[in-house]
């Protein structure tokens, strides 16, 4: 697959960053590079145009943003974002988690999606899967349901799908 060589090969990678150890993927440099990002958005496009009824998106900050709000456009259906905490206003559910690289904890609005509703969950990369663990815990705990957790990247070698309880799709894949 052409464009899917043409992401790949824009994808950046450092090496002990943000800390020793860390195989840090970098997203923008697709970003940087116009072909490799229209090449990108077409094939996650081409993904989710093949699920089932998606009611509403859920970005994870802050490299999921780059994408819900494309997906949320081209499907006509409402982008929400999970944020870290302290940076959504009014009422919000939290939850707490293990990071690769640290430790973190989530909010989303409580009022953001209606219960029943089925939603697609987006974000850049899945390493250790706490992140979006702790996001399927948040939509679930707002009365919505999981359909699927959409990552650019995912990280085999630590095995983040085995800790989520719906299907996982990432476009490129490191062992
Ligand atoms: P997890 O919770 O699965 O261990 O880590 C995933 C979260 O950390 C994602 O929100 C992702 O943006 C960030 N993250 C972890 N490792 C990397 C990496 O190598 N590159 C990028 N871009 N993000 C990472």
């Amino acid at each position: 697959n052409d464009k899917l060589q043409i992401v790949k090969d824009a994808i950046k990678t450092y090496v002990n960053f943000p800390k020793e150890g860390i195989i840090y993927k970098d997203i923008f440099g697709v970003y940087q590079n116009v072909t490799a990002m229209r090449a990108m958005n077409d094939l996650i496009i081409n993904h989710v145009r093949s699920l089932e009824k998606i009611d509403v998106i859920v970005a994870l900050d802050s490299r999921g943003f780059l994408l819900g709000p494309i997906i949320s456009s081209e499907l006509g259906k409402p982008f929400v974002p999970i944020r870290k905490k302290g940076k959504l206003p009014g009422n919000v559910k939290r939850e707490s988690y293990t990071l690769e690289y640290g430790e973190a904890t989530m909010e989303i609005q409580t009022d953001s999606i209606s219960s029943g509703k089925r939603v697609l969950i987006v974000d850049d990369l899945l390493a250790t899967g706490g992140t979006m663990a702790a996001s399927i815990k948040l939509v679930k705990a707002i009365g919505a349901e999981v359909v699927e957790c959409l990552v650019l990247m995912e990280l085999n070698s630590l095995n983040g799908r085995s800790k989520l309880p719906v299907p996982v799709f990432s476009l490129i894949q490191y062992n």
